[in-house]
């Protein structure tokens, strides 16, 4: 076997918009509120880039996934805010003994544009992490309207992420 200390984990996450904007769900994404009229429907807030990044981050360290250490049939977690539940991910990777190296995170939505508040998203998932701006990074993308982001159905992120025992 060959022995090294870092672990690489992916993440995907998707939810659907609710058909109507809920001002008591703001679209929450990356620990930020953004000022759009959407409501994306969870059982938790609905933030897909947090959820991406912790599967992410729980893939690395071979912990399972999201829905494992969060059942979303556990009605206690109804409303979950997802920075508890990166927190409990995060708290898990200390106990292994792990830190987390970088990581890479694309968003996919059709609406609301994103770019305008991805510098706020980027703080966000660094103030959250820990993490400098040099181990972040969050990019945006479109499916050029094909397929059910391209519909505006929902919203999708995908996220990578490199951990190593320290
Ligand atoms: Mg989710």
């Amino acid at each position: 076997m060959i022995n090294t200390n870092i672990r690489i984990g992916h993440g995907f996450d998707v939810h659907k918009f609710s058909a109507e904007f809920d001002p008591k769900k703001p679209l929450m994404l990356a620990g930020y509120q953004l000022d759009e009229p959407y409501s994306l429907i969870a059982h938790s807030d609905g933030d897909v880039v947090l959820h991406a990044l912790c599967d992410a981050l729980l893939g690395a360290a071979a912990l399972g996934d999201i829905g494992q250490h969060f059942p979303d049939t556990d009605t206690n977690l109804a409303g979950i805010d997802s920075k508890e539940i990166l927190k409990s991910v995060l708290n898990l990777l200390e106990d292994g003994g792990f830190g987390i190296v970088n990581i890479d995170i694309t968003a996919v939505a059709q609406v609301p544009k994103l770019s305008p508040s991805r510098v706020d998203m980027l703080d966000s998932l660094c103030r959250l992490t820990g993490l400098d701006r040099g181990r972040v990074n969050l990019k945006a993308t479109t499916t050029e309207r094909m397929g059910y982001i391209g519909r505006e159905e929902g919203i999708a992120c995908h996220c990578v992420a490199l951990i190593g025992l320290v």
